[in-house]
């Protein structure tokens, strides 16, 4: 644990002058309020008062008071952010409470703290490593982004270097600055398409990393004139971006999902943990796959997973057992996970999902070796084998009728969260698409 003086301390000898006070709406935007860094020690000791009734999901008008509480072991300088005389923007990531200084329930955050604390109930840490994918891509004369990636760009253009890959380099080195652990990079299959993997976490300290590592990735891409984006599917026909999520559980210090002498080196409790999981999927993809374009990604070819299972050799399912089953490694894939989604409240849903396995002692079902997308129907059928919701609406449909994941939420985000989501699907079912104008224009 970090302590006020110490933070202050280094704020001073890093010329910091001014800090952003961040946290997320419950779309997992991050929203912040800066202060000069001389108004500090006030903020530590009253928190920083806000008006919460434009943010979403968020207030009333009339309760609108809310409080942002720094979490003191988040510190970090913004690399992006120096000026050239050396004066630096720092930023911390809040808690938010309202008035009676209670953790407000709309904060994402607070969604987590409290799945963390039931996990933490149960004798259990919740780790996990998320592998974020993005796209880069033009902007064109106007400013805004195109779909048009520096791969194609680079065939016609007349600079002798892949700028992607010295940008990808320069994230790199930003979130080095920022003291992440990153353990890889790569060019993904996709044209323009990149991955960078850190180190797993604490989930709290996870889905911190992956706001951060978000706006990261798109604050340098700016800096370069490009964009960078963690939309799902920007292009249809072409793999799309995931998040695969790594999920394990640790028990006074050891991993609680490794058992050398069991099938799989898996632990009775990861079984359990692993079917909480597949029975809450479908509830679960309205947080970890949130828009109408999340649907566009798990189609069939494109190494997204569509089918509810689970393998230790295949990567169609929708969880895998990695290779790695070593005492401190083994640890299970969620592979449906998109990088648009709340970080806070899809590690929260996942975690909220594995412990009901858990504790309702659920058994997972056997593991599907064969490659299901070559299964038909009735093979699937034979297998008991479900599939993913189609689109966002089915999604959403899942999720109110799982208790479980709605008490994940709390009432207050769920429904909030549910509203937006069936605006969001309302509008796009009215929207008459490029598609229709080519299929049905000319033919009817
Ligand atoms: N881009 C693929 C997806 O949408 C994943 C590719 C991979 O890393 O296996 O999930
Ligand atoms: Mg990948």
């Amino acid at each position: 644990m970090t302590n006020a003086d110490d933070v202050i301390a280094r704020i001073h000898d890093e010329n910091i002058d001014f800090v952003r006070l961040q946290f997320t709406d419950i779309l997992g935007i991050v929203k912040n309020v800066s202060i000069p860094a001389n108004q500090l020690e006030k903020a530590f000791e009253e928190g920083i008062w806000f008006d919460g009734s434009s943010i979403e999901g968020f207030v009333r008008i009339q309760e609108s008071d809310m409080r942002l509480v720094p979490d003191l072991d988040t510190f970090a300088a913004l690399p992006w952010r120096r000026d050239e005389d050396g004066a630096g923007v720092g930023r911390f990531i809040c808690d938010v409470t309202g008035t009676d200084g209670e953790p407000f329930e709309g904060d994402p955050r607070y969604v987590l703290r409290r799945a963390m604390d039931r996990a933490d109930e149960m004798g259990y840490r919740f780790n996990a490593g998320p592998e974020p994918e993005f796209f880069i891509f033009q902007r064109g004369e106007d400013g805004h982004a195109t779909t048009t990636t520096h791969d194609a760009g680079g065939y016609f253009d007349m600079a002798p270097k892949d700028l992607a890959m010295d940008i990808r380099r320069e994230i790199i080195h930003t979130l080095v600055d920022m003291d992440f652990e990153v353990e890889a990079s790569h060019h993904e299959v996709a044209r323009g398409q990149h991955e960078i993997d850190f180190k797993y976490a604490d989930g709290l300290r996870t889905a911190d990393n992956i706001a951060t590592f978000r706006n990261v990735v798109r604050a340098v891409a700016e800096h370069n004139g490009v964009h960078a984006t963690f939309m799902p599917k920007p292009i249809e026909a072409i793999n799309g971006s995931g998040m695969h999520t790594h999920l394990s559980l640790f028990e006074d210090g050891d991993n609680a999902f490794y058992d050398g002498r069991a099938e799989f080196d898996l632990s009775e409790t990861a079984h359990a943990f692993l079917a909480g999981l597949l029975e809450h999927a479908p509830a679960i993809s309205a947080v970890t796959n949130p828009t109408v374009n999340s649907y566009k990604r798990l189609v069939p070819g494109y190494e997204a997973p569509i089918y509810i299972a689970w393998s230790d050799v295949n990567r169609s399912a929708l969880v895998r057992i990695p290779a790695s089953r070593t005492p401190a490694g083994a640890r299970m894939e969620l592979r449906a996970p998109d990088p648009s989604c709340n970080p806070y409240l899809a590690l929260a849903v996942m975690l909220q999902a594995g412990l009901d396995g858990i504790e309702r002692g659920l058994e997972a079902p056997a593991p599907v070796r064969e490659n299901i997308y070559e299964f038909d129907e009735q093979k699937r059928r034979e297998y008991g084998i479900e599939t993913l919701p189609a689109n966002l609406n089915e999604a959403i449909d899942a999720l109110e009728e799982d208790e479980v994941i709605l008490e994940a939420l709390g009432d207050h985000i769920a429904d909030k969260y549910i509203q937006a989501k069936r605006q969001e699907w309302n509008e796009y079912k009215a929207y008459v698409s490029d598609w229709e104008l080519d299929s049905y224009l000319e033919k009817y």
